[in-house]
């Protein structure tokens, strides 16, 4: 039946619940996974934003140079040189013809700064090289193809390109070739370079950009976020981090980038912006998974224990039920056989139908005994009722534990020996005083001698000692009965528990003595117990800590 019933809880339960379990976990990783995707499409997003930003910022920086460098007038040299000085983006100008080679900066007097600008690009300078044709040219292979730009941000550009277009009337309307810039490479460092053709295609006009006065306005691009988490990153082209939004990490060892790095501007080539993951913070939290997971766990086993609870609950309360119905024929069986007796013996003596004195003497007797009997099952029935309810109320006085045992002891011997069984009895005359109730103790006692009498063989002794050490007070009753296999023990305490062997089954009993027992000697502060007596039999123990003795 319990099998049954088991494999019924697994297959109702259990199993529904952990399938649960494992799908709302897959669930949930696939949830995470995606969740982690959308997130790094948009990190990503963020940084091609940046990269576009940083390449519209560039293209206004120098496509207004090239127009104002336009502005100003051929043989205006000194024009030139005040616009240079005034102007933080302008690093060197210069003119240039293929006749007279290098006109502006005067070659005959150059300052160290134009020395080494005619230095860096003295391939263009002497004609070995030639100059570009298109607006953009690059020394080395072009970089990779930009990533599909954002709508809004190519729009902008347009826009700005047009705007531009409006506002340059001397330009004309733009030939590709007629102007652009050069990413120009000399000893490890980038610089770039503006050229104009005129016209008549005989001389180019040009500048150089302060590239340190470009980067200072991509500054702002590159402000801390509120999302310390993610940083952003400009690297140039050997790779090396220019700026970024956090500078208390340095990104590149400790975080892991989050997409693929992102072209700036074909006029910076191999230059990217990064987008970097720092990952949670230590003691930032626990990650989605890691609190939906425990959230499942907690969810599988609050259902599992909540149904093993039900379970067990059943299973005790059909266990108590059927304890209560044999314990209701136990007690009407305990009540029949003495109520019989006492119906006959009464009979016989109203009917005179006794033959001699020493028989009616033994049948007073044993009306006397089977009426006492009956008022002990009666009082534990109450007891056990008053127990339950929690109505059982206890007088606390001082009580001589001696007199009592010696009492109780006197007032049974006669039916241990009328049994056969030596009733001995090793309580010193000193006496012994505990605070309690002199009825629950005179309770407990009898229950334990009556289940001597009744669980000890014929011809066997029962023994029953007190003993005050320093620490208890303890009151033993042993028998040479079949004692109480272990897995027992403790289970005779409970109500309604009778072992369910041989023995037990062919004596009549409630199974309400030692629970109750153990309850009252609890309730006064002590104990009830079982051991093996050496030798075989049982030894239940009555024991109070002196402690609550005192008080
Ligand atoms: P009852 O004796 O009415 O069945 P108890 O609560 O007094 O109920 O005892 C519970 C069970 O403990 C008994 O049914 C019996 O199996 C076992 N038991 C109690 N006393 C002894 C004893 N002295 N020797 C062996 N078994 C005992």
């Amino acid at each position: 039946m319990r099998k049954k019933t088991l494999i019924l809880y697994l297959l109702l339960l259990v199993a529904p619940t952990l399938l649960i379990g494992v799908m709302a976990m897959s669930w949930i990783r696939r949830e995470d996974e995606r969740l982690r995707m959308l997130g790094e499409q948009a990190i990503q997003e963020q940084a091609s934003i940046k990269a576009g930003n940083l390449d519209l910022l560039l293209r206004e920086i120098t496509d207004a140079l090239l127009e104002a460098r336009a502005r100003i007038a051929p043989q205006d040299v000194d024009a030139l040189y005040r616009w240079r000085a005034r102007h933080p983006m302008v690093r060197n100008v210069f003119e240039w013809s293929p006749e007279t080679l290098l006109r502006v900066p005067d070659t005959r007097w150059p300052d160290i700064e134009e020395q080494t600008f005619v230095q860096r690009y003295e391939a263009l300078f002497s004609g070995r090289r030639a100059w570009p044709e298109t607006s953009v040219e690059t020394q080395d292979p072009p970089p990779p193809p930009r990533p599909p730009m954002p709508v809004a941000r190519q729009a902008r550009m347009e826009a700005a390109q047009r705007h531009q277009a409006a506002e340059t009337p001397v330009r004309g309307p733009r030939q590709p070739d007629a102007s652009g810039w050069l990413p120009w490479f000399w000893e490890h460092d980038i610089h770039l370079l503006g050229w104009i053709r005129t016209d008549d295609g005989a001389t180019i006009r040009g500048v150089e950009l302060e590239l340190l006065a470009v980067l200072a306005r991509f500054q702002p691009f590159f402000a801390p976020d509120s999302d310390r988490r993610i940083v952003y990153a400009l690297s140039d082209h050997h790779g090396a981090i220019v700026m970024r939004t956090d500078n208390d990490h340095d990104p590149l060892h400790t975080a892991s980038p989050a997409g693929s790095p992102q072209p700036v501007s074909e006029l910076l080539p191999n230059w990217h912006v990064h987008a970097l993951d720092l990952g949670p913070r230590t003691g930032a939290g626990v990650s989605f998974v890691m609190l939906a997971g425990m959230l499942t766990a907690t969810l599988v086993i609050a259902i599992l224990s909540g149904g093993a609870l039900l379970l067990w609950q059943g299973y005790r309360d059909t266990r108590d039920a059927a304890r209560k119905t044999s314990f209701v024929s136990n007690v009407s069986h305990e009540l029949k056989t003495p109520l019989t007796t006492l119906r006959m013996y009464a009979e016989m003596l109203l009917q005179n139908r006794v033959p001699t004195e020493q028989k009616r003497q033994a049948y007073v007797e044993t009306i006397a005994n089977e009426s006492a009997r009956l008022t002990r099952l009666v009082n534990n029935v109450l007891d056990f009722s008053r127990l339950e309810q929690g109505r059982k109320t206890y007088r606390h006085e001082r009580i001589n534990v001696t007199d009592i045992t010696r009492a109780t002891i006197a007032a049974h011997a006669d039916r241990f020996q009328s049994a056969g069984i030596r009733l001995e009895c090793r309580v010193q005359k000193i006496p012994v005083s505990i605070t309690g109730d002199r009825d629950a103790l005179e309770q407990v006692l009898l229950n334990l001698l009556d289940n001597a009498l009744k669980y000890a063989p014929a011809g066997g002794e029962v023994t029953v000692t007190l003993v005050e050490t320093p620490t208890h007070v303890t009151i033993t009753v042993a028998d040479r009965g079949p004692g109480v296999a272990r897995e027992h023990r403790e289970r005779i305490f409970e109500s309604f528990y009778r072992v369910d062997d041989s023995l037990t089954t062919q004596v009549p009993g409630s199974g309400l003595g030692l629970s109750i027992g153990r309850r009252l000697i609890r309730d006064l502060g002590g104990d009830l117990l079982y051991r093996p007596r050496d030798g075989g039999g049982s030894v239940f123990e009555m024991q109070w800590p002196k402690e609550t003795i005192d008080d």
